[in-house]
Parts: structure tokens; sequence; C-alpha cells
């Protein structure tokens, strides 16, 4: 099994103990005897994974691009054989670099300049301590290196504060140590918590580091660690120079995140990695599907125009939530319920949605929760309704929206779009009534509606 920083942002962002256990197993993992021993299921790749895997590439490369553009090509270091794109008047458009040893550059680094790819272990004496990870050893886990995308090296007392090993703010202001930011380039216009929290481990990870190999009298991590998010505009740093590199940066709240990384080394990921390791891991491992699973390797959806056999990777495995949760009726099949509703329920013995169709509203398994109170009505009745009961308004404290027989209505269910990537995954569903005067009975509304459409990149 193997950590890295990605499942710190899915952890932040899913609350799920299932995906961060199965996230734990390789590939070549799952694949193994003892993999398929255990039932662990394959990461599904969804459609349109790899091209936004390209984009973020594409995106990390211009902005070290914009780095060299404002900084000079001799204050960007890195592999030496870097790939260039450069635009039509010769100027640089996206480099890429290959990762590098950070021992390699951090020596001779001055400050005015970036590591670029630059990577070092997170595990050593110094990080286990104080993170309390000497558990680690008693399991097959690997940690992945630690890579940021970018190191700036700055010049004394340019930052305000640093951060110790330990999470804790020093002073920098009379400093006379080297400061090391952390910058990590983001596709995403708006980084949310998970990316910030991820930006968090790498900036414990360095300060660790330095201590580790004694460089910490000559260098300190600066608390403000950033991130560069994604942006159709030209960077302010390429525009109008080095002074201008904040103004493209996020700065990360470090402090905040810092208690989120405490947590989740000293209480959530030995319980977890522990038990990804045994057969109980699909009873033990918590995990409850809502709309915001849409994007987890796990869910198993069935995604249209994929057939079987035209790459197993993206077909689901019976072991992958969705199929789990139609095989066992767990109750995440019903829509809206919390997932501390569904504890609740669990803990008074009701754990499949058959049980739960049979309970009055004023079952006692209701009083426990504030969602189960108010929807003690709406539960069981949806419950009914995936048993192939009947749909209905259930009672008078029910509400419903409904669409009028007649009324000249138009409907546009549009898509989530991510501006940042300009790759949208999804689909547009449009719907209109009208009446249709060649019909026995004419001049009665008929609804029409268009399909899904999926526009993309590839379509
Ligand atoms: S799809 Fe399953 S594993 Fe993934 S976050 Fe949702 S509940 Fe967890």
């Amino acid at each position: 099994m193997r950590f890295e920083k990605k499942m710190i942002s899915q952890w932040v962002t899913h609350r799920c103990e299932r995906q961060l256990g199965l996230s734990l197993w390789t590939d070549a993992e799952q694949a193994s005897p003892a993999g398929h021993a255990l039932g662990i299921p394959h990461r599904q790749i969804r459609p349109g994974f790899h091209q936004m895997a390209r984009a973020g590439d594409e995106w990390q490369a211009e902005k070290t691009a914009d780095l060299i553009a404002a900084f000079g090509p001799d204050s960007v270091l890195g592999h030496p054989s870097p790939t260039i794109k450069r635009d039509p008047s010769g100027g640089y458009k996206a480099v890429s670099y290959e990762p590098v040893e950070l021992d390699r550059f951090l020596p001779g680094a001055v400050p005015g300049t970036f590591l670029v790819e630059t990577e070092f272990d997170p595990l050593n004496p110094v990080f286990e301590a104080r993170w309390r990870l000497d558990w680690v050893h008693t399991l097959p886990l690997a940690f992945r290196r630690v890579r940021p995308d970018a190191i700036q090296v700055g010049h004394s007392r340019q930052f305000a504060s640093g951060i110790t090993p330990a999470g804790e703010l020093v002073d920098l202001t009379e400093d006379p140590r080297v400061p090391l930011r952390v910058i990590d380039m983001k596709l995403s216009s708006q980084p949310g918590p998970g990316y910030f929290a991820e930006v968090t481990y790498y900036a414990l990870a360095l300060s660790a580091w330095l201590a580790h190999r004694r460089l910490d009298g000559q260098f300190a991590v600066a608390a403000d660690a950033a991130v560069w998010p994604g942006s159709f505009d030209v960077s302010r740093v390429r525009a109008h120079g080095p002074s201008a590199l904040d103004h493209d940066l996020e700065l990360v709240p470090i402090e905040v995140f810092v208690s989120e990384i405490a947590r989740f080394f000293k209480e959530i990921l030995p319980r977890v990695a522990t038990t990804a390791a045994t057969p109980a891991w699909s009873t033990d491992l918590s995990w409850h599907v809502v709309p915001s699973c849409a994007g987890c390797d796990y869910l198993g959806q069935t995604f249209p125009g994929v057939r079987s056999g035209s790459g197993a990777a993206s077909q689901p495995h019976p072991n992958h939530c969705v199929p789990t949760a139609h095989d066992t009726d767990h109750l995440c099949r019903l829509p809206f319920l919390p997932r501390g509703g569904l504890t609740v329920l669990a803990r008074t013995g009701i754990a499949r949605t058959a049980v739960l169709a049979e309970r009055r509203a004023s079952d006692r398994c209701f009083d426990e929760h504030h969602s189960l109170r108010a929807g003690r009505s709406i539960i069981p009745a949806r419950a009914r309704a995936l048993a192939g009961g009947r749909i209905g308004i259930p009672g008078q404290d029910a509400t419903t929206q409904c669409i009028p027989k007649w009324s000249d209505l138009s409907l546009y269910v549009t898509a989530d779009f991510d501006p940042s990537s300009a790759i949208t995954f999804a689909f547009g569903l449009s719907g209109f009534f009208f009446p249709n005067p060649f019909r026995a009975g004419g001049g009665q509304p008929e609804p029409a509606c268009a399909g899904p459409r999926i526009h993309g990149p590839a379509a």
C-alpha cells in the first residue's frame, strides 16, 4: 500500500474511510492475488480523466514558463533538459521539467530562485516523531515522495512567519535564514480546502525534512504557502514582473489546516490503513454515497458509450459503491439522507431501505437526529417508493413541486462547467410543452425532450 498527498485532499473533501482505504492500494496490488482475495476493486477510470490530467500538466508548464518569463531562465532551477514551447514571438509559452532530487539544488539555491519539480522523501525520524507515525513501519505502507510544483527561495525577512515541523508558527521578521515557500499549481480556478490541506502537508514535510538534514539553521519554511489557481487571464507576474507574483497566488491559511493534518495522521490514517489491509475493509470502513461522490474512483458508475471490453478500468466492479449499495440495499440509496442520519438508523438496527420502508412516521428511530425528525414522513415513503410502492405525497407535512399540465414552459438543465480547464463533462437536457393540433383532441399540450448531450473536447 502507498500513501500519497491527494489522499489528504480527498479525505478533507469527502471524509470517506472507504475511499481512503481503497486508495491506499496500488493498482499492482489491487490486481495481485492478494488484492483479488480481499475483493479490492480497481480504480475506475472515468471518461475525460486523461484530458483533465493533461490539462493540469499543461497549466503547470504554462505557469513555470511565466516564472521564467518574469524572473529569467537562470532563476528557475530543475531538471537540465526541460521541454520548451515557444510562443510566436519567441517567448516562453510552456516549460515542463522532470522530477529531480531536492538535495541536488537546495544547497546552492540563492534568494530569488525557484526550484521546480524537486522531490524528497517525507518519512524521516523528525516527521515521524512529530506526527506519531511509528505505526507506519508495522504495515506494508509506503509514503510516496513529496514533490511541490515549485519552491520559491525567498530573501531573509521576506515573509513574516514560518512554520516548524510541529506546525507551530514562528516569527521570521528578524530571522536571517533563507525562507522557502511552497507553491502548488492547480488547474482549478477555485481551490478548496482539500488543496489547502495538501499544500499544508507539503510545507510541514519540507520543514521536517530540513530539520532532519540539519539544514534548518540555513533555511526556514515560510507559512505563506500558496496555490497558483487556474485562470484564463494572462498571469500578473508575466504582465507586470516579479513583484506581481503574489497577486497570482492564493495564500493557504496554513494555521487552519495544521489541525486537519494532525488529526489525519494521528487518528484517521492509522485506523483506516490498518483496516484496509484486512478482509473487514468492506464492512468496517464507513461509506455513504452522496452527490459529491461523482468524481470518486470507486463509485462504480456505468458510463454511456463505454462498452464492456472497451477498457476494463472504466467498468464498474461489484465492490464499487453503487453496485454494492444495490446489492445490499444500503440506506444511501435514499436521496437526501445525511451521513449522520444513516449512522443513527444503523444504531437502531436499520441498515436496509426495505426495513426502513416498514417504519411509520411515528417510529422512534426518527427521534434521534434532526434530519430524521424533519423527514420522518418522507424518508420511509421514499424507501417504499424504492421498493416499487406507490409514488405520492406522504401526509400533510411533506411538500412537492409539480409541473403544471400546460404552462408554455421551457425547461433547461445545464452543465456544471469548470472555467479553468475549459473541459465540460456534461450535458444539457431541455424540455418544453406545446400543443399538437394534429392529434385526436388537438390542442392538448405535449411534452418534448431533447436528450442529454455531452460536450467536451472530444465531442
Ligand atoms: S463513491 Fe464510495 S468510496 Fe467514493 S467517496 Fe463515495 S462512498 Fe466513498
